[in-house]
């Protein structure tokens, strides 16, 4: 994907006539959010709008090529790494974005408005979510969602987002803390609103690490992840039920939906098997137990199960979830 430009109306002043000073972002892992914050800042768009005097990505995507030297992107967006003469500008103390800006603090408290976004997706998708039966015996359905977006609406758990953390091919990570479960902290790699239902299909999954989390049952690590996406999955077929059957009569499914052929193939026939259940039995989603899904009639299942296991499988050996220590 083309990063998303266009020229703005009316060109800035570069750098900005009243700057105190300048930091140089080309280091890789500098971004907006980590250099925001850096200088005191906690919404990154008021830093943006200080270099450009403009909270639309794309005029914000055009002025990092034309001035700060950017050149790689994630898809979307320039990243800092590596740009030349790769410099932002700090503006003077006091200062604060005039009005007219939604994206600056003073009209919307960023670090509210992400938590709120991120819980607003989740009830979203509670009401697409069915039951599951799952292997550690408990029951992950809506309320568990519901419940997950009630502790990052309290703050019991950290809403952070990490640009870089899509160089990993992460979209997401729900990291816990094992001393006692203070600082959760749920990490993504862009606002919520963006990236549409692959995304909200992400925060799925990680609450479902955080409901793995809270039952405190130990796992292994393997087990929990064949959870986590076998949930992922089925609630994103349900989000794009007639996409994915298309896709599934095409018999492909092109990258560039932003999800796993695999999964989608898995979603679907589970949620044929389960057709008329109330709830879907995730008990057999094992790493160990590979026999016990082999349907001694059709075969059927296991021809969906075997790729959909491959796949998080190739996908937990690149992107692996750091704090998932349970598989010895
Ligand atoms: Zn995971």
């Amino acid at each position: 994907m083309p990063v998303k430009m266009s020229t703005p109306r009316e060109i800035v002043q570069w750098p900005p006539a009243d700057h105190i000073g300048q930091v140089d972002v080309s280091m890789v892992g500098t971004n907006w959010w980590n250099l925001a914050n850096r200088f005191g800042y906690e919404n990154p768009w008021d830093l943006i709008i200080y270099n450009f005097r403009t909270e639309d990505p794309r005029e914000v995507n055009w002025y990092l090529e034309q001035f700060v030297g950017c050149y790689i992107h994630d898809g979307d967006n320039y990243l800092f790494a590596d740009a030349a003469p790769g410099f932002i500008y700090l503006p003077p103390p006091h200062w604060r974005p005039g009005g007219g800006f939604k994206r600056a603090s003073g009209r919307r408290d960023y670090s509210r408005y992400i938590p709120r976004l991120t819980a607003s997706r989740l009830r979203k998708a509670a009401h697409v979510c069915p039951t599951f039966r799952c292997s550690s015996g408990g029951f992950f359905g809506p309320s568990a969602l519901r419940e997950f977006a009630s502790q990052i609406e309290n703050g019991k758990v950290n809403v952070t987002v990490m640009p870089e953390m899509r160089w990993a091919n992460w979209i997401a990570l729900y990291a816990y803390d094992s001393s006692g479960g203070k600082k959760n902290t749920l990490l993504l790699s862009q606002e919520p609103d963006i990236g549409g239902t692959a995304s909200t299909a992400a925060l799925v999954h990680e609450a479902v690490h955080a409901w793995q989390d809270r039952r405190g049952k130990l796992m292994f690590r393997s087990d929990a992840e064949l959870e986590a996406y076998a949930v992922d999955a089925i609630v994103y077929v349900l989000m794009n039920r007639r996409k994915c059957e298309e896709a599934m009569r095409a018999g492909h499914w092109e990258t560039t939906h932003g999800y796993d052929y695999n999964m989608i193939r898995f979603g679907v026939a589970a949620l044929q098997r389960y057709a008329y259940a109330p709830q879907i039995d995730l008990r057999q989603i094992e790493s160990r137990m590979t026999s016990q899904w082999l349907n001694p009639a059709t075969g059927k299942w296991e021809d969906y199960y075997a790729p959909f296991r491959t796949s998080v499988k190739e996908a937990e050996t690149k992107d692996w979830h750091e704090r998932m220590e349970y598989d010895g």
